[in-house]
């Protein structure tokens, strides 16, 4: 069989590259290993890890009610483990339900199989679904590789029991287990570990490196630090290292490398949260011209194309940020060249939000990155506790920044911790893509009161003209 076009993976990435190709009038092919289309996004990521954390932040907006306003639901929450199961599997199967229709709408051809490259234009599928073609071979002029990640699992935890799960197993919820713990303070393993604790569990976190949220603004993790001690009960183990994992019985005995924490403790679950790794292995990669890098990424240019005319590759394999709308971007992109436009992604300000409660959210250039590479910014911040809004949503604790160029005014780059951070950043990246100047902010009339507001209100700090707004 042939196709002009061969998308490899089914995920945000894939199947935007494919409806797009389709759109420009291409004759494409998807080849997903999985039953349906959706990849990690929607399968067993950003889609069900949003519909838990929902039900999460209700259960601790009404804890807070209770403790700030005289509002208290007598007894605390019960929680149907089966029902918050069910109605986050329905988000999911409304979704790739979707996404089947979206694919036939546009002739888009689907086969269930695993791909691997045989040669620069030859793909071999395995598996033994019906929409294999005779022969399990594909031939193409052009295919877009987006095989995405998996989670990194290191040999020393992956010691064969049910008891250490990843974010796939975590996001199954077979129960809500007395204690967890969480090995990674980055966004995942605090996304689902807030999960699990307004569902019930004592959580426990334990991070490496010296911050929750390595590598994010301080300014902005501050807040949810405080929160996620709260959460935790100040089971939060910095600067530690796990040494071991070990099954005993129904426990899983935990050996802490401090300074942090030293010694051993037990908990009835483990959640490895530490990084994901893109799929590259055993794709047949060396019979091609693909070049990989020694992190195991796909090497690709500004137009996505690799070493290898024939291969594009696009998401999570192609390099950070891994996000699926980075990966969405970069299937466009690679479509768009495909069909001969001279397209290209130029990763201004790619949004990065962290679903926690705050939330946090940033786009464009960082404080830290500004510093090491030498930048000037004028960094201007507005604190929440100033905004009419949040002082009515009783979430004071939040702020939002932005980075400047003191020689144009140029927005460059901004942050935001708070609720509701990750549907506020949307101006910012406008703003930063379009190389907006802080005036055209606050010159632009923001509805009051409301939490848009507070980016007016930064942007006001840098003429000094900020007003609290009560
Ligand atoms: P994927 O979504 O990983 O899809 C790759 C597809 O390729 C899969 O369906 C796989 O089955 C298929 N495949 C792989 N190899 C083969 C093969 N050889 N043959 C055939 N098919 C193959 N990102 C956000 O932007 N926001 C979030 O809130 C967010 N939350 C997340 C929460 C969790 C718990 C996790 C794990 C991830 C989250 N992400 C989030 C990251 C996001 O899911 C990924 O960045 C995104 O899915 C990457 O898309 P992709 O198309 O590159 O790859």
């Amino acid at each position: 069989m042939h196709s002009p076009v061969v998308v490899l993976g089914g995920g945000p990435g894939g199947y935007a590259a494919a409806f797009l190709a389709a759109d420009e009038g291409l004759e494409v092919t998807i080849v997903e290993s999985e039953p349906t289309l959706g990849g990690t996004c929607l399968l067993r990521g950003c889609i069900p890890s949003k519909a838990l954390l929902h039900v999460a932040k209700v259960i601790s907006e009404v804890a807070d009610l209770g403790a700030e306003w005289g509002v208290e639901y007598a007894g605390g929450p019960k929680i149907d483990i089966d029902l918050v199961r069910a109605r986050k599997d329905k988000v999911i199967s409304n979704l790739t339900g979707g996404l089947g229709s979206l694919a036939k709408r546009r002739n888009v051809t689907i086969i269930r199989a695993r791909g691997s490259f045989i040669n620069s234009t030859t793909l071999k599928l395995d598996g033994d679904d019906a929409s294999i073609p005779e022969g399990g071979q594909l031939t193409f002029d052009h295919c877009i590789v987006a095989t995405g990640s998996v989670p990194a699992m290191p040999p020393a935890f992956d010691i064969g029991s049910d008891r250490v799960m990843d974010s796939t197993g975590a996001l199954k919820l077979a129960d809500i287990p007395e204690t967890m713990l969480v090995i990674g303070g980055g966004y995942i393993g605090l996304e689902m570990g807030s999960v699990y604790a307004h569902l019930g569990s004592k959580v426990t976190v334990v991070e490496m490196t010296e911050m929750l949220l390595p590598g994010a603004d301080r300014d902005l993790v501050k807040p949810l630090s405080k929160r996620i001690h709260k959460m935790c009960e100040d089971r939060v183990y910095l600067n530690t290292k796990v040494g071991s994992l070990t099954e005993d019985g129904d426990k899983i005995q935990v050996t802490f490398e401090g300074p942090g924490k030293f010694g051993r403790e037990a908990f009835d679950r483990v959640l490895v949260s530490i990084g994901r790794r893109p799929v590259t292995k055993g794709l047949g990669l060396e019979n091609t011209l693909v070049e990989v890098n020694p992190r195991g990424f796909i090497v690709c240019d500004k137009q996505q194309r690799t070493a290898d005319p024939h291969i594009l590759a696009i998401g999570d394999v192609a390099g950070d940020p891994m996000l699926a709308h980075k990966a969405t971007h970069e299937g466009r992109v690679a479509a768009e060249v495909i069909a001969g436009k001279s397209s290209a992604f130029d990763k201004v300000a790619i949004p990065a939000v962290v679903f926690t409660d705050p939330e946090i959210a940033w786009a464009g250039l960082t404080e830290d990155e500004a510093k090491r590479d030498g930048i000037e910014v004028d960094v201007e911040v507005y604190p929440w506790a100033a905004s009419g809004r949040a002082q009515a949503l009783g979430i004071t604790d939040g702020l939002t920044k932005w980075l400047v160029d003191p020689k144009t005014h140029r927005v460059v780059g901004c942050g935001i911790v708070g609720s509701g951070a990750g549907e506020l950043i949307a101006e910012a990246v406008l703003a930063i893509e379009m190389g907006c100047e802080v005036h055209d902010i606050t010159d632009s009339v923001h509805p009051h009161p409301t939490l848009s507001e507070t980016l007016m209100n930064a942007g006001e700090v840098h003429y000094g003209t900020a007003t609290e707004i009560f």
